[in-house]
């Protein structure tokens, strides 16, 4: 035997036993409908790496990762190429784990893997609503005559669940057609004054929240495949998520890191940091694990 220690493959901190988890991290390798730069399919990877120069603690949240139970499921192994058979794998594991009673929180991959999610979502959830944090509306209705592409993959979820329940939030690109619709269907939060309508839509309901990294502005994010300038800072990115604290978030994912863009890496540093925060967000207190007496004395931190 090797004495190690050894570092597992897998996002840091993650519980080894899924029967026990309340989260399931899976990676989706993805990138086939990619309009401008490929190379999503290494996100995941790179993100589960970067996972390991994180703390466990979020002084943004008060809260402790080490207490939520989050299982890694890996990466799925897809059939490169085959779009509608990629779909139907992500559909089927989302369905399992939505079955199980877990979260599921996707670690893209392109934007489209968010569909198929929302599919199995809706059986579970009708009344699903969606928070979309994105530089791009993604409310195409085709891309170059393909209706299931990243840039549609917001027009399809709205198809199952009506733009009346989408709240979207950092949109700064997109045709002129689609800042009409968002405007004409209200689902675009364009000023912090605007979150309390945002809160309206969402509250009450179960909510999944898709998060695309390009709503980072370049400057903090350029390892993604298609940047947009005069994006969130990471703190203005916080002050955004963090008014919808307390909702019933059954699900989640991250999507649209593309490490080999950023020969630095930091792209992939500030992803992992959102997915903590997302996990932490979207865990309600009462199932972080860390008593809050003893959370202060911090003797319960494992
Ligand atoms: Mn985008
Ligand atoms: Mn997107």
């Amino acid at each position: 035997m090797l004495r190690g220690p050894f570092i597992p493959r897998s996002w840091m901190g993650a519980c080894e036993d899924y029967t026990q988890a309340d989260w399931v991290l899976v990676g989706l390798p993805y990138d086939g409908t990619t309009s401008f730069r490929p190379g999503t399919r290494f996100g995941p990877a790179a993100i589960r790496d970067a996972s390991w120069g994180l703390e466990t603690y979020s002084p943004l949240q008060h809260a402790e990762l080490s207490g939520v139970n989050y299982f890694d499921a890996g990466e799925l192994e897809f059939p490169c190429g085959n779009r509608d058979a990629i779909l139907t794998m992500i559909r089927e594991n989302a369905r399992d784990v939505l079955a199980a009673n877990k979260r599921w929180l996707g670690l893209g991959g392109e934007h489209l893997v968010t569909f198929p999610v929302i599919e199995a979502y809706v059986e579970k959830y009708p009344d699903l609503a969606v928070l979309h944090f994105d530089a791009h509306a993604d409310l195409r209705d085709d891309y170059l005559g393909e209706k299931l592409s990243h840039a549609t993959v917001l027009r399809r979820v709205t198809e199952l669940i009506g733009p009346e329940r989408l709240v979207q939030i950092g949109i700064r690109s997109g045709p002129k057609e689609e800042f009409e619709w968002m405007r004409h269907n209200g689902t675009l939060l364009e000023t912090k004054a605007d979150i309390a309508r945002g809160l309206q839509r969402l509250s009450g309901r179960p909510v999944f929240l898709t998060i695309d990294l390009d709503v980072l502005d370049p400057s903090i994010l350029c390892g993604t495949g298609t940047p947009e300038p005069g994006g969130m800072s990471f703190s203005t990115f916080i002050e955004w998520l963090l008014p919808f604290q307390g909702l019933n978030f059954v699900g989640a994912d991250v999507v649209e890191l593309s490490p080999h863009y950023d020969p630095s890496g930091v792209s992939n540093v500030v992803a992992a940091k959102v997915v903590r925060e997302v996990i932490l967000l979207g865990t309600p207190a009462s199932l972080i694990d860390v008593p809050q007496a003893a959370m202060a004395s911090g003797s319960a931190l494992r």
